[in-house]
């Protein structure tokens, strides 16, 4: 059997805080968004114990906060499949979203894809007389095999992985003593000695975080100079209660059950290495991010480490640019995104340099990486989906 491409009005890529916040508004203003969650869907707090910093909730487990908000936006009418994406295709009107075959299958009855058929796909608007036959060959296309839907927007909302060090003593003990989020679990370790590891901005700032509510703060980090900003390496060398231990690796978290201490290696500057037992009760490990974006990359901007660039995230770097450009008093030469400015449209802060494609939460956010702030990113989304979908 021969089938027409389904079109979507939105498509939501991600079933994290923002992909869901994002879900329940356009659920709720009835243009029943299509929201593909990943597999395993969730996001990052999905892998978090207890959260005690989402408004409304004094202590919730993080499944149990990622469960709730599914089931309020499927009660809006938000499809949620639990299934990736396998890549994009943002150069048409039409935008495209490639999926498993059998996903399709999942996603539309064989009712809906023959009235779809009979009516065929709505037609998107036209911009130019090459767009217009490009759409024109869209819009005709059926193919037994289709393994894409066809939206005319789309909210990226995919997130971003905490990087770990990958010892197996650290997967047993995280939620036990490990974290990657100061901010979250920093209120666990009151008066407790505790480790950071990493020496970006990240570490430092978990560092610092940690020093209101720890005893003691330890920094490890693998060189003996930090990457850090210059005005957060001052405040932690400020610091009483931060201690920085250079050269040196963490090789084993010990405990069984709960996080007892660390086992290093510190290279001396001979090149001796040295092995040294710290006891600490927590560790946290901030080595950096990486946002899951690779099948966007090159479909939207993205920054050098894969972070979506959206019209807020553009608007900031400008400022920053500019703010250099005067510090050196010279103009210069335009920079890459200036160059890229005029591919954005200033009516839309989520959106991305693709015109209907918008994006929030954490894999746009490399500061603040909280489930509320991705809910208020998310909202933004949809509300600017909702108004750009009416013009
Ligand atoms: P980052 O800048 O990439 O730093 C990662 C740190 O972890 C580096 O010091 C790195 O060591 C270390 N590291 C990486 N892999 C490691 C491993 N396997 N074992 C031990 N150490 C390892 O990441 P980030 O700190 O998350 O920052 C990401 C971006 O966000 C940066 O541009 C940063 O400026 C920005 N940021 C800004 C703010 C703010 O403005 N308030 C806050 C947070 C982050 P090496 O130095 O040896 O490579």
């Amino acid at each position: 059997m021969s089938r027409s491409i389904p079109q979507e009005k939105v498509v939501i890529i991600g079933g994290g805080p923002a992909g869901l916040s994002a879900a329940i508004y356009l659920a709720r203003a009835g243009l029943e968004p299509l929201v593909i969650a990943g597999s395993p869907p969730g996001g990052q707090l999905i892998l978090t114990s207890e959260v005690e910093n989402y408004p409304g909730y004094e202590s919730i487990l993080g499944p149990e906060l990622i469960e709730k908000m599914r089931k309020q936006a499927a009660k809006f009418g938000a499809r949620i499949v639990d299934e990736n994406v396998a890549g994009v295709d943002f150069s048409q009107k039409n935008l495209k979203i490639t999926l498993n075959n059998s996903v399709i299958n999942k996603i539309y009855s064989r009712d809906q894809l023959a009235s779809r058929q009979k009516s065929g796909p709505v037609a998107p608007r036209s911009y130019s007389k090459f767009e217009d036959s490009q759409r024109r060959s869209l819009a005709q296309t059926t193919d037994s095999f289709v393994n894409f839907i066809a939206s005319r927007s789309v909210i990226i909302a995919t997130g971003a992985k905490a990087l770990w060090l990958g010892l197996e003593s650290e997967t047993r003990l995280r939620g036990k003593g490990v974290s990657a989020c100061a901010t979250c679990d920093g209120f666990f370790f009151r008066g407790k000695t505790v480790a950071v590891v990493g020496g970006g901005d990240t570490a430092l700032e978990e560092g610092l975080t940690l020093t209101k509510f720890a005893s003691k703060v330890i920094i490890i980090h693998r060189r003996d100079q930090f990457r850090a900003s210059k005005v957060m390496q001052e405040r932690v060398f400020r610091h009483p209660k931060i201690k920085v231990i250079w050269n040196a690796t963490v090789t084993e978290i010990l405990g069984q059950n709960k996080v007892e201490g660390i086992k290093i290696q510190v290279k001396s500057q001979k090149s001796k290495v040295k092995s040294d037992n710290l006891p600490v009760q927590g560790v946290f490990i901030a080595i950096g991010h990486q946002p899951d974006t690779e099948v966007f990359v090159g479909k939207v901007l993205t920054d050098q480490k894969g972070y979506i660039v959206n019209t807020a995230r553009l608007a900031l770097e400008l400022v920053k640019v500019k703010s250099q450009k005067s510090k050196v008093k010279s103009v210069g030469q335009s920079t890459e995104i200036e160059r890229a400015a005029h591919k954005f449209n200033p009516n839309y802060q989520t959106m991305t340099s693709v015109e209907g494609v918008f994006a929030a939460g954490d894999c746009v956010d490399y500061v603040y990486r909280q489930a509320a702030t991705a809910v208020g990113t998310g909202v933004a989304a949809a509300l600017e989906v909702e108004k750009w979908l009416e013009q």
